[in-house]
């Protein structure tokens, strides 16, 4: 298995998957993103050893099955290529059409897009029927779920093949056709737009539309808080996208939303959103109220 580019979601799969016993390659442009990748992959092992979740025989069984390079050759004989490279359209497709170029074998080409279209991606590949979507979550050596996008020229033997490595990396995948926002960033961007709303409304405080949905429909976070940890430049670009793709009046970016994002106040990264943030511990009593 390959996985392009060490970032953020790169690294944390390239972690699960060789914590599976696959071999990985992991591969970036940048050899100090690449470095920081393999750091923070000891660094979470690390942890695990602490919180007696993997011992120190797993740790290195799992360091020693990733290999890290920064040239796009050493992944041409992988069967199974995961994409993590920035969110942009061109530069995924450029990063296909290279591999196809450089291997002689088939392979399974795999997007983490959170956003983009699978079947975009394939549309100058040479093997469009291999080309699919693998969404991970953020942190990804603890998020369970794996969202699979199908493309419409994506084949179900290819589907089959990343939903059995998901098994394999202890996900739990589900298989979503290829609309934007996919499942996830479609319902969980409604519910976050709808508190925003509602908030802007002067319907209830922002802890007290959050504490709705955490104890009344056990979500571990309500919506507000999660815009927090997201970003709210994060959040209004989707909403902004969907909003165009979708059509759908429910996507409409909410004022309030803009007005923050406009303010700098883009959540928990510079200490304030709809919760100030001290010291990384949200101050719920200081919470706007509209
Ligand atoms: P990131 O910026 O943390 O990491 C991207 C890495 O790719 C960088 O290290 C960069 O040097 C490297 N890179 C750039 N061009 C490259 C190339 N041509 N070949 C190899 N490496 C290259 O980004 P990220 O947050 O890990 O996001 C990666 C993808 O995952 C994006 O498509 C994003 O939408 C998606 N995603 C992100 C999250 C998240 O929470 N961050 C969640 C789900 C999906």
């Amino acid at each position: 298995m390959a996985v392009i580019g060490a970032g953020t979601m790169g690294h944390g799969i390239a972690q699960v998957a060789a914590a599976a016993g696959y071999r990985v390659i992991l591969r970036d442009v940048d050899r100090s993103a690449l470095a920081r990748g393999i750091e923070n992959i000891e660094r979470n092992l690390a942890k695990g050893i602490q919180l007696a979740k993997l011992t120190e025989a797993e740790r290195d069984q799992t360091l020693q099955h990733i290999r890290g390079t920064t040239h796009l050759e050493d992944v041409a004989s992988a069967d199974l290529i995961i994409e993590a490279a920035p969110e942009q359209l061109e530069l995924k497709t450029q990063i296909l059409k290279q591999l196809e170029t450089f291997s002689d074998q088939p392979f399974v080409f795999a997007s983490n897009t959170s956003s983009l279209s699978i079947t975009a991606i394939a549309a100058s590949s040479a093997r469009p029927e291999n080309v699919v979507g693998m969404h991970f979550f953020n942190p990804v050596h603890i998020m369970r779920l794996l969202e699979i996008v199908v493309g419409k020229r994506t084949s179900a033997e290819t589907v089959k093949t990343v939903y059995d490595v998901g098994r394999k990396l202890r996900k739990e995948p589900i298989i979503v056709n290829d609309v934007p926002g996919f499942a996830s960033s479609r319902l969980g961007v409604a519910l976050g737009l709808e508190a925003m709303r509602m908030f802007e409304q002067g319907v209830a405080s922002a802890r007290d539309i959050d504490t709705a949905m955490e104890l009344g429909y056990n979500h571990p976070m309500g919506p507000l808080r999660l815009t927090d940890l997201v970003g709210l430049d994060v959040r209004l670009h989707i909403a902004e996208y969907l909003h165009r793709e979708l059509g759908s009046e429910t996507f409409r970016p909410p004022e309030v939303l803009r007005r923050l994002v406009s303010e700098g106040k883009l959540g928990k990264k510079t200490g304030e959103g709809f919760y100030s943030w001290q010291n990384d511990q949200e101050d719920a009593r200081r919470a706007h109220t509209s």
